[in-house]
């Protein structure tokens, strides 16, 4: 059983990082009610716990809206305010004015969940309510086991609907296949450039469908942080520094020099002219 359970779990990870673009580490925001069920029923280390269900990495979040609620539950929740302050802030957009959590929930995966969270909830109303929004999979927990809902109808759908889209033509595409077809014969070199032009096209507005789905073509790896200096280009560097600086006092002298008998000179050329 427990194995069956862990191979559908899989299946749905695999299922939102292939249609949706979730990638490792992944995000998971926990409300307060799923931060009380783990601290309530031991489920810790919960990062451990959870990257055990969807098999990979995660990143725990919460919102200041979610920590806020919590506090104001008072001393019976202090447990569970403590555990969720420990989590990594997701921004929303209610600084001035705090929201409760399902607000703000429903807030932060707004517009196709762009930010590709896992959304971890105790809260059945609000888990029907994410079941409608399409890129957005659930977590819940039952006394100790941590459970992924499988993709609603409605996600599944959503993905078929526009697979279907991304397969048909869209009305400027065809437009711009058969603009090509009919220049094949012509040798003007112009119609090369044009056809080149409109292949453009085709490759963007396909490239913008994707986009439009929060799917990516290549997988994201890890920023390239920078490395430390390559310590032979760090001496070179020293050694420019010391020589500019030499250089700069020696021209600063060169300078006093030159102005010194530049005046000199002056000197000599007004007694010249005068005994001219
Ligand atoms: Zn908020």
């Amino acid at each position: 059983m427990r194995v069956k359970k862990q191979k559908s779990h899989r299946r749905t990870v695999r299922f939102f990082k292939a249609c949706y673009g979730f990638r490792e580490p992944f995000k998971v925001l926990c409300d307060g009610t799923f931060t009380h069920h783990l601290i309530a029923n031991q489920i810790i280390p919960a990062d451990d716990a959870v990257s055990r269900l969807l098999g990979g990495r995660v990143r725990l979040f919460a919102t200041n809206c979610i920590t806020e609620e919590i506090r104001s539950l008072g001393n019976s929740h202090s447990d569970t305010h403590r555990a969720s302050q420990e989590l990594i802030t997701a921004r929303c957009d209610h600084e001035e004015k705090r929201m409760n959590s399902v607000f703000c929930i429903e807030s932060v995966i707004a517009e196709g969940n762009p930010e590709h969270f896992f959304v971890a909830t105790q809260d059945s109303g609000l888990r029907r309510k994410l079941y409608e929004i399409p890129g957005t999979p659930v977590i819940y927990a039952l006394k100790n086991c941590l459970m992924l809902d499988k993709p609603s109808e409605k996600q599944r759908e959503f993905v078929k609907s526009s697979e279907e889209k991304r397969s048909h033509m869209t009305k400027l595409e065809s437009d711009i296949v058969h603009a090509i077809k009919n220049k094949k014969g012509s040798s003007h070199p112009l119609d090369d450039v044009s056809e080149v032009e409109s292949i453009h096209t085709l490759q963007t507005s396909g490239k913008n469908q994707r986009q439009n789905l929060g799917i990516t073509d290549k997988p994201q790896f890890k920023r390239k942080r920078a490395k430390a200096p390559n310590p032979l280009s760090c001496k070179k560097k020293k050694v420019k520094v010391n020589s500019t600086l030499v250089n700069t006092n020696q021209s600063q002298n060169n300078n006093k020099d030159d102005a010194k008998s530049k005046r000199t000179r002056k000197r000599i050329k007004k007694k010249n002219e005068g005994s001219d």
